[in-house]
């Protein structure tokens, strides 16, 4: 394809029609297995030789397959890999990066399954963490390097905080110990910021949010910048030699990197996790993700002009203590160079007044649907403490500012105007 631009690839990359009877949609590959032909295809085909053919849904899907092209192609990665929800891809990551054991550097205002997972989760799989109150303070950071650390973890933008990580600052310091930064992207999506542009190694996304739009399913997408060398003596899993790579009539062997080369972590993933751990992306989800993509730079365009007025309206509302949004303030550095065309359609806000409040508030929405997601075309409203981050401990949030006078707000397409009036009657509700 020549060289297009973003919102040329979001319809087109990765889909060939000649490949598929010319359909203008993607087809829908609803089958768990291929035929296999006769037996020396059927070899060509299991080792990977034959590119276009399939053999078994879990390997591999045509409807998949395109949906992996054009996030790869979005990004600017060499590959990438479609599971069955987010939380799946940052579990394969973690578990292809630090497989064997090791410590990893994370913030701690992170979503709240990712915290529980890498509080509680993967220690018992000797993979640590260190988590730091402020991932942008770098001296703490590279002071927390050991020998066994594996990478460096970040949100881009931090769920619900809006909090944006110095992807470039944090790039330099993991390279420098010989170590990736693996980035969760799904607030801005990747309409808004394609963090290998600053120097990260692996993006992770719940497409389940902005990328598919609509709220209708649940999926995850890894995507692998391929410049990562992983033959640097610090992770052992991609330079062993394994039997399933090698060739054993011809007595070859092969480790990840020597086969798959740049592609070597995204290989992996695929061939370790998804197909031993499962957590496949159905055809039809796959579908879903794909046509809610086509129209993602309209849905966001709209969806941050919107919440940057819903955040002014919160500043100024006599109810409102304060409005978590990055974009609110223009002279934010990190919003000038990480995400120049608007932070994203999520904010958060205290409320003055108890929980009380909060629960007239949230019951008095008529427009704000009351339901823990975000990046849906409607919007959304929920209080993360007693719900979406309920996994951390009271100690913990009241540090990243996650107590239960806490709001979120995800705004999807509605009338702004309306919106605003659904917010401004809500909270006079509230404190009625
Ligand atoms: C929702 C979310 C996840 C988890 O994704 P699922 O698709 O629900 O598994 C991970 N990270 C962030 C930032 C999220 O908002």
């Amino acid at each position: 394809m020549v060289d297009c631009k973003f919102n040329t690839k979001r319809i087109h990359a990765g889909y060939r029609p000649e490949e598929h009877q010319y359909a203008s949609s993607v087809p829908i590959y609803q089958t768990a297995a291929f035929g296999l032909t006769n037996t020396d295809v059927a070899n060509q085909i299991v080792t990977g030789q034959l590119p276009g053919r399939f053999d078994y849904s879990r390997d591999g899907n045509p409807t998949i397959q395109v949906l992996e092209e054009r996030i790869a192609e979005l990004e600017g990665g060499v590959g990438a890999v479609a599971v069955a929800s987010g939380m799946s891809a940052i579990s394969f990551t973690i578990l292809n990066v630090a497989d064997g054991g090791g410590r990893i550097i994370a913030p701690i205002n992170i979503y709240g399954s990712t915290l529980d997972e890498f509080r509680n989760f993967f220690p018992t799989y000797g993979i640590n963490f260190d988590l730091v109150d402020d991932i942008n303070d770098l001296k703490q950071v590279e002071q927390l390097i050991k020998p066994d650390t594996k990478a460096i973890y970040v949100e881009s933008v931090a769920n619900p905080s809006t909090e944006i990580a110095d992807l470039a600052a944090l790039a330099q310091i993991a390279h420098k110990a010989g170590i990736p930064l693996i980035v969760d992207n799904t607030f801005p999506t990747p309409y808004l910021l394609r963090p290998f542009e600053h120097g990260a190694d692996i993006v992770i996304y719940s497409s389940t949010k902005g990328i598919n739009g609509h709220g209708n399913t649940l999926s995850g997408l890894v995507v692998d910048h391929g410049k990562f060398n992983w033959e640097n003596g610090k992770f052992p899993q991609f330079t062993t030699e394994e039997f399933i790579l090698g060739d054993e009539e011809k007595k070859q062997t092969a480790s990840f990197s020597s086969k798959f080369g740049q592609k070597a972590f995204i290989k992996r993933i695929r061939m370790k996790y998804v197909r031993l751990l499962g957590s496949v992306l159905g055809p039809i989800d796959a579908y879903f993700v794909l046509l809610g993509l086509e129209t993602i730079a309209e849905r966001l365009d709209k969806q941050v002009a919107s919440a940057e007025k819903i955040a002014h309206f919160l500043v100024d509302s006599p109810y409102v203590k304060r409005v978590f949004y990055s974009g609110l303030n223009p002279e934010n550095k990190l919003v000038k160079k990480y995400l120049p065309n608007g932070v994203g359609s999520i904010l958060s806000f205290e409320l003055k007044g108890n929980e009380e409040n909060i629960a007239k508030l949230i019951k008095q929405t008529q427009i704000f649907s009351y339901l823990p997601n975000i990046g849906d075309a409607k919007s959304l409203i929920v209080n993360p403490a007693r719900t979406t981050h309920r996994e951390v401990p009271a100690k913990i949030r009241q540090r990243t500012g996650l107590n239960p006078q806490l709001i979120r707000l995800s705004i999807g397409l509605e009338d702004v105007s309306d919106l605003i009036a659904d917010l401004d009657q809500a909270l006079a509700a509230a404190f009625a």
